[in-house]
């Protein structure tokens, strides 16, 4: 696994960077073909190739289906394997887009080979999907993944799991981006101050407003993270913006928080809102993958692996799914810490026992 894993680390496949993304979905895809089944590239045009890899089902025809998701883009570019190189250490394997998620895809294709090896019967075909743009909103994939889903009965995203225990994850918050735009009017700050409208306080006073919708007790923030406006320190501000994350645990605080964006009215007279923007990713609510986690929690004890839940604070594609009502089980990835960062590493010992609590899974859904 630990090989597999170096081989796929070694092809850096930035989610910006076509051509190496495409080299390292050519590595993936050959991998899997070593194992006897399809792997086709669905070929894009500016981001790397998705890798769609098909497992009939074993002696029947059955028209069900299995979703095994992910993706192999890293938020890394090229060359970052200088500075962070790929090396296992203290039972630690550290590299870029190691814990998200490239052991995510080894495990999976070990989970394979344990279902081949032991001629374990596989009653619906099984389709892994792995992405090349998840970390960049998922654009070229979404009505890709959407449309495999949609064919499924269930979809296994192995994305990282949560902690040092390996949480999966059973709820994720969903994620949106909002910009607010204010249009004032420029003006001489000493001459002629009352004709202008000042952009920067109409903002400074609607992120005032925004910031009382939060209600973290709820799993709801709205954070205003990034601010622009103004020219010149005389002149009145005739333009500001304000770009805004936004996170909600629910499908009803998602569509409140969007009511009222959509309602923010301007404050200053003469100032005008613009907004653009708004929630891209659903929440995953903790009841469309609740059968799927007990079936796994029990297939796991049945092989003494303990398993546990828990929600994450971040989107994935698993929330495409999920919206789409197919029960979705997230996290089912590597065991790690570090995601986006130089420390990025997975517990390696935990990786086969992963693998195999996934081919238990699609022996079993
Ligand atoms: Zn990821």
């Amino acid at each position: 696994m630990l090989e597999v894993l170096r081989n796929f680390t070694l092809a850096e496949s930035p989610s910006t960077e076509k051509a190496a993304a495409d080299r390292c979905a050519e590595i993936i895809a050959a991998e899997w073909r070593k194992r006897g089944v399809e792997a086709s590239l669905i070929l894009q045009k500016s981001r790397g190739n998705h890798i769609r890899i098909v497992r009939k089902p074993s002696g029947t025809n059955s028209k069900r289906q299995l979703l095994v998701l992910g993706h192999y883009d890293t938020v890394y570019s090229t060359g970052t394997l200088q500075k962070m190189p790929f090396r296992v250490s203290g039972g630690k394997a550290y590299g870029p887009g190691v814990f998200d998620m490239k052991a995510g895809i080894v495990q999976s294709l070990f989970a394979l080979d344990i279902l081949q090896e032991t001629n374990t019967p596989i009653h619906k075909q099984i389709v892994f999907l792995w992405t090349s743009d998840e970390e960049i909103g998922s654009e070229s994939s979404r009505k890709l993944l959407e449309a495999e889903a949609r064919r499924s009965d269930a979809v296994f995203v192995l994305e990282p799991s949560l902690g040092p225990k390996g949480l999966l994850k059973t709820a994720r918050k969903g994620v949106g981006e909002a910009e607010l735009i204010v249009h004032g009017k420029a003006s001489h700050a000493g001459l002629a101050p009352e004709d202008g409208v000042n952009a920067v306080h109409e903002l400074a006073l609607q992120i005032a407003r925004m910031r009382a919708w939060n209600d973290p007790r709820r799993g709801v923030t709205v954070n205003a993270d990034v601010i622009q406006g103004g020219t010149r320190v005389n002149v009145i501000a005739e333009r500001s913006r304000a770009l805004i994350d936004l996170r909600a645990l629910r499908i009803a605080d998602m569509r409140a928080v969007e009511r009222k964006l959509q309602a923010l009215k301007p404050l200053l007279p003469g100032a005008k809102l613009e907004l653009k923007g708004g929630f891209n990713r659903a929440p995953m609510e903790r009841t469309i993958s609740a059968v799927l986690f007990a079936r796994a929690k029990k297939l796991a004890s049945g092989m003494e692996i303990q398993l546990d839940d828990g929600t994450a604070g971040g989107g994935s594609d698993g929330n495409l799914t999920a919206a789409l009502g197919i029960p979705t089980l997230d996290g089912l990835g590597a065991v790690g810490d570090a995601a986006h960062s130089v420390h990025e590493h997975i517990f390696i010992k935990k990786m086969p026992e992963r693998a195999a609590v996934l081919a238990a899974l699609l022996a079993n859904s």
